[in-house]
């Protein structure tokens, strides 16, 4: 039969109501059989998620020892949730347990992920479910990252001979034996871990929008809706800011070719995106698939005459920023310059300073010069390869916003076209790309 594995975000697990239509989506289908949720997101503007009240816990914990005042709007966020839906379960002595592991572990990671933990419970109980706790199922290694076998083969036997699962999405144990969160957003990693590991036929990824469009609907009106993205333009869109899924959701089922659908929550019945392997890929007809953009990168500008002769240039010049440890993001280059472009939280006064000096010792350039508050924007789309004057039209609709293009790099494969620009032409510069390919 095939399985599928639903993974329900914090706006579908706001309240008890939402968890009701949940509940009906997910026994709609039985094939939707392993489910992750988050912890619950905001009911309303200006609401806070949970996640954010336990980040606040523990910035308590961390000043007083404890967190009582802070776990108080925990503890009533649940409490609602499991009245308004009548189980028949004692949340306050589940509550109270969670609160002395808190204090008694007393990390970050640990207290962040509470919400996850409780609002599994919470589902469990609701749907007549199996609780697999993560921490007992997903590992890290060493470095921090995951350690895909073991996790994958754990979670694997812990769902033999049961019917239907709920998964804590966010984290898992570390070497340490310690409770680790992924960054941000990352229940949507679970997801495709447990996707990975039960061999689903599908990863659903339930959210509070239909999918994704193709650009940020704050900066354009209506954008188009887009029905597929392969893999890799899913991941070229999630980096470069669309946040509907997170970009790191992707290498657990990508070997596996399973599709990942985003589906809305509040309107189950609207078709959502389908995110499948290059081989079942079919071009929608557009030219460019999606645009994105991310403000606060820094570049650094180096040109000297004759770089291109000289061996080794681009290596040393590199090595100066891994000894800082600074990741890179773009190494877009010309005959006698090449520019280096990472984000700015590594651009701090005293390593900016040192990644300066290091390349001049380096390699002794005529010029060095440092751009910041630089927006990256991504064009992207596999119809781009095929299709001639692509950029010439991209150029031509910034020439005619009056946008300055302060640095340019087309991927190899040709499914991107990155422009850097200035931080604040950044959502003009979107409405534009958009406006000439979509319009
Ligand atoms: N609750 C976590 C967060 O707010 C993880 C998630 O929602 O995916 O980032």
């Amino acid at each position: 039969m095939a399985l599928k594995v639903c993974k329900f975000g914090g706006t579908s697990m706001a309240d008890g109501n939402v968890m009701k239509s949940v509940k009906k989506i997910i026994l709609s289908d039985p094939s939707r059989k392993y489910i992750v949720v988050s912890a619950p997101g905001k009911r309303f503007s200006g609401d806070i998620k949970v996640t954010d009240l336990l980040y606040a816990c523990y910035d308590e914990l961390k000043r007083t020892g404890n967190c009582l005042s802070s776990f108080a709007k925990v503890r009533t966020r649940f409490e609602g949730i499991v009245r308004e839906l009548n189980l028949d379960m004692d949340m306050t002595a589940i509550l109270d347990e969670t609160y002395r592991r808190m204090t008694e572990e007393q990390t970050e990671d640990f207290t962040a992920s509470r919400g996850e933990y409780l609002a599994a419970r919470v589902m469990a109980v609701l749907l007549g479910a199996t609780f697999i706790d993560s921490e007992d199922v997903i590992f890290f290694s060493e470095n921090g990252r995951l350690n895909s076998e073991k996790t994958f083969r754990c979670i694997a036997r812990a769902v033999e001979g049961l019917d239907m699962v709920v998964f804590p999405g966010f984290y898992g144990r570390d070497v340490h034996n310690k409770v680790k969160t992924f960054s941000r957003g990352g229940s949507d990693i679970t997801g495709a871990i447990v996707a990975r590991a039960v061999n689903a036929s599908m990863y659903e990824n339930w959210t509070d929008v239909s999918g994704f469009l193709a650009c940020d609907p704050r900066i354009v009106d209506n954008p188009r809706h887009i029905k597929t993205l392969s893999y890799k333009e899913l991941f070229e869109l999630s980096y470069m800011g669309a946040n509907v899924l997170h970009a790191d959701s992707i290498y657990p089922v990508r070997r596996a070719n399973i599709p990942i659908v985003i589906k809305n929550t509040f309107r189950p019945e609207d078709e959502g995106t389908s995110i499948i392997p290059m081989s079942q890929y079919k071009p929608e007809g557009n030219v460019v698939t999606g645009i994105a953009g991310k403000k606060n990168f820094t570049v650094i500008l180096i040109e000297k005459t004759h770089m291109n002769s000289e061996v080794g240039f681009v290596r040393r010049v590199l090595s100066v920023l891994e000894r800082e440890n600074i990741p890179i993001e773009h190494i877009p280059s010309g005959i006698d310059t090449m520019s280096v472009v990472f984000d700015s939280k590594y651009a701090e006064d005293y390593r900016l300073e040192k990644v300066i000096e290091g390349i001049k010792n380096e390699v002794e350039p005529d010029v060095i010069r440092v751009m910041e508050n630089v927006a990256l924007i991504a064009t992207v789309g596999h119809g781009m390869s095929s299709s001639i004057g692509t950029s010439a039209r991209l150029f031509k609709a910034m020439a005619q916003a009056n946008i300055n293009a302060k640095l340019i790099d087309q991927g190899s494969s040709e499914l991107n076209i990155i422009v850097g620009v200035k931080n604040e032409d950044c959502e003009k510069c979107i409405s534009a790309i958009y406006h000439e390919f979509f319009s």
